[in-house]
């Protein structure tokens, strides 16, 4: 069958804001007002749909999946091309402790919608989200939403996003009226007064701009055509002419300029009182990229390590992304995956070259937001889900059994906090191992552990509230009870120096012998780049079929550090010399002889215990400035920058997580409450020298 929607009439798009601005209502009205438009079978009605979002919010169930799949036709003006667009919604996250959760989303999206509270303006963590969207270049459009509420400011919000997101943002539209008064928008492209009549707003009724605010319009729609104008040359010439431009030809250079992420057009409305929803609709059809607007995606021939490319055609050998493993309670693992090149029939084979497994693809099924849609094939650009996949999860590729590539990876940081749980009773234990299973395996920055010593469990993730809503989500979903410790640090170790050692594992007395020889060199890497093994072995003086015991060996050896029993990281292992045995080697022999020449070496290179470095954002009143600069200061906090907004101060530091378990209260007994702070994950950094001592004391007692 050939496809239903062209890759051009697709969008892939996330609605990201600051918790508060109106995501959720944003989305019921964007599934609301596209079910009406367009009906998947009889049943969903407009009002059926509204009702259903009713009553999954009572139950409490969020209302969007990893991604939800709606339909939507830009209303029909003087624009003759428009017709019904596929858009693909991918649910992004408001927490900031979620970082790899909206990264990966960020990943698979090609265009945002961001959320502002026209009250609030731009708020700090609209910021962080906002600049993580700058990390990959993410074209996006703004909506200042809550233009009904008292004290809500169009001018003001959009000033402040000029101010500290992006000069390129410019109003598209304007509102009519403020606060109780919002009645609708004037559409400064058409020039046109635009309201929203019926319960629903579902009626568009267009007139000619209010007397009143015809000036007002002019001097808008000038601004915006100079901007528009610039980024083409032969509007820019025509501009400075004075001659007419059209409606069409505006919208056309706002459009390539919005995908190359020139230029951010801005609309407004309030979500509540639904007014504007569907001209933002509009507005993600009309300026947002499809799939085939951006340039082809990169991965890795794992085979040779070159780099190649797939464009957003049917045509291409097939490439997926997996982005999100979940955890359904109705069907099982639903993994959800992007399209970025070929086609999929139900019923084929691919390769993950990640697990090298090959993956049947048994069912495929696309989320709407009543119901679920069990599809045949699958296009260039698409996302859906699948069931019943073996080994695959977040972060892998999915592709052609004869093209693999492997698609650029999400990166995750790792986990830098680890709380140790224990299960309340017997029945507790034997769910607990498979619910940590499952949430481990949705969430690749949740990791879970064994003590080698105690044999107790040790959960590590991203924050305090990570792992609090872990916990939560156990007891919730899998039932299942824990008790849990006190959050701890989870320190690294490295080597600043060089060294070597010999690892010698031998023994020849009665019965079957043992003989594993290695010499091991280690050196220091960068930061963040993690371990290396190297392999200089030559001429057979350790055979081939033991050099991978030896890279075990060390590996294991890593995972319990020389300093403080901490994980060793950032170390290139070289392996340059050894001997072995005819008959008594082994690869238990090789495995722990390059684990004791590991250890060795290891201090004699200068090891060092690694911290995690938090980036900071503490938004407060200047009143109280003076003191939460000295308490930072005494966290070990490193003030980086200082700002005023309005009349607030904002300070960036870099902190040691160590220093910052409860800052949420204290802060708040600081402030009377009315500080606010964002905090992320920055890098791992030595631990100055007095602190360490304590942290090896600690851990010995
Ligand atoms: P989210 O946290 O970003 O998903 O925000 P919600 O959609 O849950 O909205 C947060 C609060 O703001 C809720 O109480 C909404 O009813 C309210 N809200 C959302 N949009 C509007 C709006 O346009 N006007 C007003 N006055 N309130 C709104």
């Amino acid at each position: 069958m050939p496809r239903q929607y062209p890759v051009e009439k697709t969008r892939n798009i996330g609605i990201i804001a600051h918790i508060d601005a109106g995501k959720t209502t944003v989305t019921e009205r964007v599934l609301f007002y596209t079910g009406i438009s367009h009906k998947i079978g009889e049943v969903h009605e407009g009002t059926a749909i509204m009702d259903w979002m009713e009553q999954e919010r009572e139950r409490g169930i969020t209302i969007t999946a990893a991604a939800t799949t709606c339909f939507w036709t830009p209303r029909d003006l003087e624009r003759k091309k428009a017709n019904e667009h596929r858009i693909n919604i991918i649910d992004t996250p408001g927490h900031i402790d979620f970082t790899a959760e909206v990264q990966r989303s960020l990943r698979v999206l090609d265009g945002a919608v961001v959320i502002f509270d026209g009250v609030a303006g731009v708020e700090p963590q609209s910021e962080t989200v906002w600049h993580q969207a700058d990390k990959f270049e993410v074209p996006r459009i703004c909506f200042i939403n809550k233009l009904d509420r008292m004290g809500a400011s169009f001018e003001k919000s959009l000033q402040s996003i000029l101010e500290k997101l992006s000069p390129n943002a410019v109003a598209v539209q304007i509102p009519i009226g403020a606060e109780e008064n919002f009645e609708g928008v004037i559409d400064l492209l058409t020039q046109k007064a635009i309201k929203f009549d019926g319960d629903f707003g579902q009626n568009i009724v267009e007139e000619e701009i209010p007397k009143n605010l015809k000036e007002q319009a002019e001097e808008w729609r000038e601004k915006l055509v100079e901007k528009i104008a610039a980024e083409d040359e032969k509007l820019l010439e025509k501009y400075l002419a004075q001659k007419e431009i059209s409606v069409d030809e505006l919208r056309d250079v706002l459009r390539s300029a919005t995908v190359d992420y020139k230029i951010i057009p801005v609309f407004c409305g309030s979500a509540l009182k639904n007014k504007g929803v569907q001209l933002l609709l509009d507005g993600v059809v009309d300026f947002l990229p499809s799939p085939i607007d951006l340039p082809p995606v990169k991965g890795t021939d794992p085979k040779t390590g070159q780099e190649i490319e797939r464009k957003a055609v049917d045509s291409e050998p097939f490439s997926a992304l997996v982005f999100k493993t979940a955890s359904d309670p109705y069907v099982g693992t639903l993994n959800y995956f992007r399209v970025y090149s070929g086609f999929l029939q139900k019923g084929s084979y691919l390769l993950n070259p990640t697990t090298g497994e090959k993956e049947r693809i048994g069912r495929i099924l696309r989320m709407h937001a009543a119901e679920r849609e069990e599809v045949e094939e699958l296009f260039a650009g698409d996302i859906a889900a699948t069931l019943g996949l073996k080994k695959t999860i977040t972060g892998h590729t999915l592709c052609d059994l004869n093209s693999p590539i492997v698609l650029e990876k999400i990166s995750f940081p790792e986990p830098v906090i680890s709380i140790r749980i224990e299960p309340k009773t017997r029945a507790d234990q034997e769910k607990m191992g498979m619910a940590l299973k499952k949430l481990a395996e949705e969430d690749p920055t949740f990791k879970v552990k064994s003590d080698l010593e105690t044999g107790e469990t040790i959960i590590s993730g991203m924050g305090e509230l990570h792992l609090e809503i872990i916990n939560d989500r156990m007891r919730r979903e899998f039932k299942v009870s824990v008790a849990v410790g006190r959050p701890q640090v989870a320190y690294k170790e490295t080597i600043k120096g060089e060294s070597f050692a010999e690892g010698k594992y031998i023994k020849q007395t009665g019965g079957r012998g043992q003989y594993g020889h290695v010499f091991l060199r280690l050196k220091p890497k960068e930061r963040g780049d993690g371990f290396e093994f190297t392999n200089e072995i030559k001429g057979g003086t350790i055979p081939q079929e033991f050099i991978p015991a030896v890279k075990k060996g060390v590996i294991e050896a890593m995972e319990r550090g020389v300093v403080a029993g901490y994980p060793m990281v950032d170390i290139e292992a070289i392996l340059y010399d050894g001997s072995y045995h005819d008959v008594d080697s082994s690869e238990i022999a090789f495995k722990i002889a390059a684990s004791m020449a590991l250890q060795t070496a290891s201090k004699r290179a200068k090891p060092v215990l690694l911290e995690p470095i938090m980036r900071l954002e503490v938004t407060i009143p200047s009143e109280f400035f003076g003191d939460t600069i000295g308490d930072l200061a005494t966290r070990r906090g490193k003030i980086e920058e200082t700002k005023d907004r309005l009349n607030l101060k904002v300070i960036d530091a870099k902190v040691p997580l160590a220093q910052m378990f409860g800052y949420a209260t204290s802060l708040r007994s600081m402030t009377e409450g009315r500080g606010t702070f964002t905090m992320e994950f920055d890098k791992y950094e030595e631990v100055p020298q007095n602190i360490a001592q304590e942290i090896i004391e600690g851990k010995r007692r």
